[in-house]
């Protein structure tokens, strides 16, 4: 039996990428600086690895920005505009690299970055690579090669991790029409090819490929692909060991196709699918080995030894020991570096971190797994396995986790309770009534910028250096001012601003029962960017009311209405680490019950006009096309769960940032929000296509301004896309407001652009 680990978090425990990364952009520290703390992270995960007894340590997981983009310089696929970065004497290979990831703007040149996308169904983005018709590739980025060598030269003899050529084609996308990505298989397998040649005579023994597709919906011509790719590998290095790693889901309807593979070892994800188990075993060939990913890569939770050895132990018993690798699901790139750093009591309470591992016990709990299944225990493996089995039953019971109240609560949510008192046509008439708008109102999505000032007073009062008081009397003087300024320019609807809200989630998880936050515990979302989700422990419930004293705050400053601002559960689920014991749409239920009360209690403050962010349901999207039911019923059910306790007149709105609606737009409307806003500008009113075609009942604010990029735009631009969107839509189901919200931006950027924008809508008004 061996231990295979598939990727280890490049960060570094204290984010030292990160800070080095932007310290060399800024141009505070030389490429050399940069380049040596890369290889400390490497000497250090490799050696850490080493230590703990993993036997497939992987190299070439480290990256300087995302391992998509390395391999597109692997195999030199660089869009033609970036070449003219490295014509540029002085440019290096590295400054190449940040050029497609950030865009470069230095010597003239003002090229802008490549695109961006999420990494499957994670919070990692990667850098989508660009094809092109009858595209050549080449061996240009010796970076796996280097990286093996750097290992060896270090007294580690690694497992190089490649993307696999299908997947790596499947990544990326298109920019010329008339050809298939797939098909340019044939131009990219040689690069392949010579990189393990290269590997080869450098003394490799095992080389991992990715190819997370296989876990996916696949044509039959990707099928074909795959294996054709595998036995041309397979027959030019008999040599080398081939693990092909699946993850994120399970193989499913390719399990006949995965195990006809001509390769040493298929890993899979038992921890997204263990079900699978038993039908790869009954299809696995005799001498293919299996790496059992059964320590979960993308959680924060302790692995339970008792049910992993059953599941180890059904493995070894059918095919013996020699062929069984222990590993976690996926990669530990998406799990946070280390506990230990967790040092305060205060913030995670011992009991609560006692169920927790991150990626160095994850890489720990592999080890002993294996050593638990195999050797015959001593002292300490077996107060080990004490240990863990006594963590993993006090977590079942906890009190600090089990709410009776809570979980009764979920259980018994009504069907009222998910529903509107009267169709929206009804609620709409009354809701014009009370709330007395013009055509075309004018609104925002919520928060306004987030000054220096602003985090500088958070910041003094985290450290304590100011008292809740002198942060809040601070906290109101920006609010107020944001509401008479509203008022000044005459939006119709105003918003407090959430100058009070470090980050929507974080916002609400702080004040909800169940959650917990780490000091340390930050994952990669894309380059440089890390985000430190908060952990979902126990059953969730709201202590007290959350928002209603600075909506009112802000409510009694205007005759204006001010409109309520809420995270939806959905969205706090999705960008939080989740408890594995329950099923996600439980405690998306019990989210959504807290924020049912606020809801209620803003009603109750006077509040007429309420807002429940859902930026992350598409995200929430299961990576099978034939589980997108089964997430959506009950992800649209807990958004309804949330904001439906209220009466016809009070208006609710949501709003979600991105651009694809045409394959989810039935569940968009049945979220059955009175208003949503959402993400347009960038598209032309494109998007609202698929709006039209499904004849959208409610109302719909398509935004009107890119807030990503620090123009201003004119109104006459507006006036142009409003006028655009009222050709397929009726006037008086059209909203007006930017794309997303605002707390990027600085106020004189808002300010200008909002004039603008109030006036593209008054001129719309005059129009009809
Ligand atoms: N209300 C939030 C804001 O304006 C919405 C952010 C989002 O959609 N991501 O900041
Ligand atoms: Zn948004």
């Amino acid at each position: 039996m061996l231990t295979n680990n598939l990727g280890y978090p490049r960060i570094g425990s204290h984010r030292e990428l990160k800070k080095a990364c932007e310290q060399y952009w800024s141009g505070k520290t030389t490429q050399r600086e940069l380049l040596q703390v890369g290889k400390q992270i490497r000497l250090h995960n490799w050696q850490l690895q080493k230590s703990a007894g993993i036997d497939l340590i992987p190299s070439n997981d480290f990256s300087f920005y995302d391992q998509v983009l390395d391999m597109s310089l692997t195999v030199g696929a660089i869009p033609s505009v970036y070449n003219q970065i490295i014509l540029d004497r002085e440019n290096t290979e590295l400054d190449l690299y940040f050029g497609m990831a950030r865009g470069y703007q230095q010597k003239g040149l003002d090229i802008t970055a490549m695109e961006m996308t999420k990494w499957f169904d994670t919070n990692y983005h990667y850098i989508v690579p660009e094809f092109y018709k009858n595209q050549q590739f080449t061996f240009f980025s010796r970076k796996v090669v280097d990286e093996f060598y750097e290992a060896k030269q270090a007294g580690m003899l690694t497992k190089p991790v490649l993307i696999g050529p299908i997947s790596y084609l499947l990544l990326g996308k298109e920019k010329e029409a008339g050809f298939h990505r797939i098909e340019l298989l044939e131009n990219l397998l040689p690069v392949y090819f010579e990189i393990l040649n290269e590997l080869k005579n450098n003394g490799v023994e095992w080389v991992q490929f990715d190819e997370p597709f296989l876990a996916l919906d696949l044509s039959d011509k990707e099928k074909k692909y795959f294996k054709s790719v595998y036995k041309q590998i397979r027959s030019k290095f008999p040599g080398i060991q081939i693990l092909v790693a699946s993850y994120f889901e399970g193989l499913r309807d390719n399990i006949d196709l995965a195990c006809s593979l001509p390769v040493d070892a298929l890993h899979i994800d038992l921890v997204k699918d263990p079900a699978q188990l038993n039908d790869v075993l009954v299809s696995l060939p005799d001498t293919t080995k299996l790496s059992l990913g059964v320590v979960d890569g993308r959680n924060i939770w302790k692995n339970d030894y008792a049910s992993s050895l059953a599941q180890i132990q059904q493995v070894v018993d059918k095919i013996g020991d020699e062929r069984v690798l222990v590993a976690a699901s996926c990669s530990l790139l998406h799990s946070p570096c280390d506990l230990e750093l967790e040092t305060n009591d205060s913030i995670l309470v011992p009991e609560i971190k006692q169920w927790l591992a991150f990626a160095k016990q994850k890489v720990y709990e592999i080890v002993s797994l294996k050593k638990l299944a195999t050797e015959t225990a001593d002292e300490g493996l077996k107060k080990e396995f004490m240990n863990n089995q006594h963590a993993t039953n006090s977590r079942k019971t906890s009190s600090l986790i089990h709410d009776r109240a809570v979980k009764e609560r979920e259980k018994r949510v009504e069907s009222t309770e998910f529903q509107r008192a009267s169709r929206f046509d009804i609620r709409k008439e009354k809701q014009r009534e009370v709330l007395n708008l013009p055509l075309f109102p004018t609104t925002t999505i919520g928060s306004f910028p987030q000054t220096r000032d602003i985090r500088a007073q958070r910041a003094l009062f985290k450290k304590g250096h100011i008292n809740l008081e002198e942060y809040e009397r601070a906290l109101k003087l920006e609010t107020e001012k944001a509401i008479r300024w509203q008022d000044e320019i005459d939006l119709d609807v105003l918003v407090h601003g959430e100058f009070e809200r470090n980050d929507m989630v974080e916002y609400f998880g702080e004040q909800l029962n169940g959650f917990v936050f780490t000091k340390n515990g930050w994952v990669q979302s894309y380059g440089s960017r890390c985000v430190k989700p908060p952990i979902i422990y126990g059953d969730i419930s709201r202590q007290k009311p959350m928002t209603i004293a600075w909506t009112q705050y802000a409510q009694n400053l205007t005759n204006k209405l001010v409109k309520g601002m809420l995270t939806g559960p959905v969205t706090i689920l999705q960008w939080s680490f989740v408890r594995d014991d329950q099923p996600r749409s439980a405690t998306c239920n019990q989210i959504a019950l807290a924020i049912r009360d606020e809801v209620e209690d803003l009603e109750a403050a006077g509040i007429k006009v309420i807002q429940i962010d859902e930026p992350a349901i598409r995200e929430g999207l299961p990576l099978r096309k034939s589980k997108w039911q089964a997430y959506l019923h009950w992800a649209i059910k807990a958004f309804r769960i949330a904001s439906t306790g209220v009466k016809d007149e009070t208006q609710i709105h949501t709003h979600m940032c991105y651009s694809e609606f045409n394959d989810i737009i039935q569940h968009i409307a049945e979220m059955d929000a009175d208003v949503i806003t959402i993400e347009c500008s960038r598209s032309k009113m494109e998007l609202l296509d698929a709006f039209i075609s499904f004849a959208y009942p409610q109302q719909i604010g398509p935004g009107v301004y890119d807030i990503h990029s620090p123009r201003i735009p004119l109104k006459e631009e507006m006036v142009g896309l409003l006028t655009r969107a009222s050709e397929v839509i009726p006037s008086d189901q059209i909203w007006v407001n930017p794309d997303c919200g605002l707390k990027t931006r600085n106020w004189e950027e808002t300010q200008k652009a909002l004039v603008e924008m109030v006036g593209a809508a008054k001129s719309m008004r005059l129009a009809k």
